[in-house]
């Protein structure tokens, strides 16, 4: 599987991914985080088919590029169904309190955890992760982890929005993620990526340095 990482809301930070099946050129987008033009040109141009729209969690820093991603394209909007509802409420996606109201695309495919969906012969799991949200979830693929606001390079997610619970996040990771081989790479919704095994070793939140 191949990916890349877009930019399109450099206020959050927020990393959007493509991710691709070279030999059948099925595709996913995971977390559109604003709309692009320039993004959507990039798309196009490398003649790929566009099947999934995946939001890791219902947060509008996530999922305002959703409904530009739909205008051209013709997804299937895959969510958890713990998150499904804030797609389309900008309370609960929480961008009414920085003034966007984003309503995004409903679901089509309401996610739970173990299920996948395919890309040619590949398949991406979903493995559910909640503590930063209900329906926060990372998504398996090979040796690739796209983990959403779950599990960040030396941080984990926030716990204090509605919905989250540090006890929760930190059961996820070390029940969910870290038993997952080392060599994974960890590619989070903010910031750089890493592995399984840097952040078993070095995340000051979960890792050994935490105990
Ligand atoms: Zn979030
Ligand atoms: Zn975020």
């Amino acid at each position: 599987m191949k990916f890349k990482t877009f930019n399109v809301l450099p206020e959050f930070g927020t990393n959007t991914y493509l991710v691709w099946d070279e030999t059948s050129k099925e595709a996913a987008i995971i977390d559109p985080a604003a709309p692009s033009q320039r993004m959507i040109d990039e798309i196009k141009e490398m003649e790929i088919n566009l099947k999934y729209l995946i939001s890791t969690h219902g947060h509008g820093d996530h999922i305002g590029g959703n409904k530009m991603i739909n205008d051209n394209f013709d997804v299937k909007n895959c969510i958890h169904k713990e998150d499904a509802d804030s797609l389309t409420d900008p309370n609960k996606n929480l961008s009414n309190f920085w003034g966007s109201k984003i309503i995004a695309p409903k679901a089509d495919i309401i996610l739970n955890d173990g299920d996948e969906l395919t890309l040619g012969t590949e398949k991406l799991k979903i493995i559910h992760t909640p503590g930063h949200s209900r329906g926060g979830i990372c998504i398996l693929t090979g040796n690739l982890l796209f983990c959403g606001d779950t599990l960040f390079a030396d941080g984990i997610g926030r716990t204090d929005l509605p919905g989250g619970d540090y006890s929760t996040l930190i059961n996820s990771i070390k029940s969910r993620l870290f038993i997952l081989d080392g060599n994974i790479k960890v590619l989070p919704g903010h910031g750089p990526e890493t592995t399984i095994e840097d952040e078993k070793a070095g995340n000051p939140f979960v890792g050994m340095m935490a105990r």
